[in-house]
């Protein structure tokens, strides 16, 4: 993506215009298309006016980018009922053409990046930098998977017995899956988790976070196209009290697969739990983070700044592998804090369009009180150490906010993840390492965590202790590649599944073990 140019303070190369100009000009012809979408179930679903919900633009709430019609707990329950009568035949289809659709599905995906890219600024805040990770991420799932599927999925695997007879172990689905996918990944970890359930044999109900309904419509439409049966993928876009809990409840559901907040993921798992007469259901979530990064004396300050800026500010704050609490040894926290005050100061806030911004707005307004009240609370204590400036000019219309960072005793001091472009700040004395990580892994989150230091020692002891399920060694924290670094945590972070990794696609299976007395 980049090539020759001007660069910036941060070593971005600020002449990438040329680049990203065709991109620019495809995405233009999607600016201003307006969106109004209902349910893909097995199906048709009448229009209703009473369940048309408007999706406002984060950047700008004057617009209303399209709208939605919401799912009713009859359909969800109906699309159920489709799921499982489209079960047998879809597990029985070959592996070969189940992995063949979702190949397809990502060359389509590829093909309409620009449109996606568009839904995803318009509808989710989104930078063009992140929209083109976020399809790409997606694309990847989707080839990823399909030949993961292929080499675990297609023949059995035999297994050394005694003479006389044969043994084999064979995957296969599940049952039905429900599918729900939180508004920051709007199109790649929607994708990876439907494409997951259903490249293993499974029938999926997918239900999209609220905000993001348009983008996830649109990529069930290229799902669609790659011929993905409408009875095997639907979905179901609504709200959490109709849809959500019309899958968390009912005793068809085979199993869930959830990313989103620890709170909302302990409310499905009771709700799966207190069903009458259901199979014992498979829970994979990935939620939040208490995430934090270990600063030595030895690190490099410049490039801590660095990667502290991208980890805690990227997309806003708004993933859960963000940073949220840096650890600083005290004898560098003066130096490390100046450079990140300037490194902050440089910082641009605004239209995710433009490509010189780096912070685009939150995702709703509700989003935005929340965090504002959390910095409310530090100001009124004289905590913030470094603030960015916002430009109403650019920001008078959206749900933004603009970076800070905060002084904290330490991470036990926080009640909950702020999720937002938040980072804040403790200090640690050189003999305080084990408390420190003692403190840490006693909050029970296990999601990502950093380590940046140039005594290799004192790194590989430190990631070894923590933890979580994602460790970095100096460098950022965020942006998992699939395949690469597989991704997910532990403990209130998750049920430890990781997505883009080579054991992913097991937590979806049924292994049936055959025996043949030959
Ligand atoms: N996989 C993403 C990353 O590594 C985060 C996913 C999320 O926020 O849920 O940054």
């Amino acid at each position: 993506i980049y090539g020759e140019g001007r660069r910036n303070s941060r070593g971005i190369n600020l002449n990438i215009n040329s680049q990203y100009q065709p991109l620019m000009d495809e995405m233009a012809r999607f600016m201003d298309s307006t969106y109004d979408v209902r349910p893909q179930l097995a199906f048709d679903v009448d229009a209703n006016a009473e369940r048309r919900q408007a999706v406002t633009c984060p950047f700008d709430r004057r617009v209303t980018v399209g709208h939605v019609q919401w799912t009713s707990a009859d359909e969800a329950s109906r699309a159920i009922d489709a799921a499982w009568a489209a079960f047998p035949r879809w597990e029985m289809t070959p592996v070969e053409e189940r992995a063949a659709i979702l190949e397809r599905f990502g060359d389509l995906m590829e093909a309409h990046t620009a449109e996606l890219m568009t839904l995803c600024s318009r509808e989710g805040g989104k930078l063009l930098t992140d929209g083109i990770a976020e399809i790409r991420e997606a694309v990847d799932f989707c080839r990823y998977y399909a030949n993961r599927a292929r080499a675990d999925f297609g023949a059995p695997t035999v297994l050394r017995g005694p003479t006389g007879e044969h043994n084999e172990i064979l995957l296969g689905g599940k049952g039905v899956f429900a599918c729900i996918s939180p508004w920051n990944f709007p199109v790649a970890i929607f994708c990876g988790q439907m494409v997951a359930a259903a490249v293993t044999g499974n029938t999926v109900v997918a239900k999209p976070a609220e905000q993001t309904s348009l983008v996830a419509h649109r990529v069930v439409e290229l799902l669609r196209e790659a011929g993905m049966p409408r009875d095997v993928v639907q979905l179901l876009p609504g709200d959490g009290p109709t849809v959500g809990s019309v899958l968390s409840s009912d005793p068809r559901i085979t199993g869930v697969c959830f990313t989103g907040s620890t709170q909302t993921a302990q409310i499905i798992n009771r709700s799966l739990a207190a069903r009458e007469n259901a199979p014992l259901p498979s829970l994979i979530a990935e939620t939040g983070g208490l995430n934090a990064m270990i600063v030595d004396s030895t690190a490099l300050p410049e490039q801590v700044v660095n990667d502290v800026v991208q980890s805690a500010f990227q997309s806003a704050g708004q993933r859960c592998s963000a940073l949220r609490v840096l650890y600083v040894q005290e004898d560098v926290a003066e130096r490390v804090i100046s450079l990140l005050k300037g490194a902050m100061d440089e910082l641009k806030i605004g239209d995710p369009r433009d490509l010189g911004t780096d912070v685009g707005p939150v995702i709703d307004e509700e989003a935005r009180a929340g965090l504002l009240k959390h910095i409310e609370e530090y100001r009124a204590q004289g905590r913030v150490v470094a603030e960015a400036s916002m430009d109403p000019a650019h920001t008078a219309e959206g749900t933004f906010v603009a970076p800070i960072a905060l002084r904290i005793d330490g991470i036990d001091s926080l009640e909950s993840e702020q999720f937002g472009p938040i980072l804040h700040i403790a200090t640690w004395k050189g003999g305080d390492i084990d408390k420190v990580i003692d403190t840490i892994n006693g909050l029970g989150y296990g999601l990502t965590f950093g380590v940046h230091s140039r005594n290799e020692s004192f790194a590989n002891a430190v990631a070894q202790k923590i933890r979580v399920g994602n460790v970095y060694v100096n460098r950022n924290i965020i942006g998992a590649v699939v395949g690469v670094q597989p991704f997910g945590g532990q403990g209130f972070s998750g049920t430890g599944p990781k997505a883009g990794g080579p054991h992913y696609l097991h937590r979806f299976a049924t292994e049936k073990t055959r025996t043949i007395n030959t």
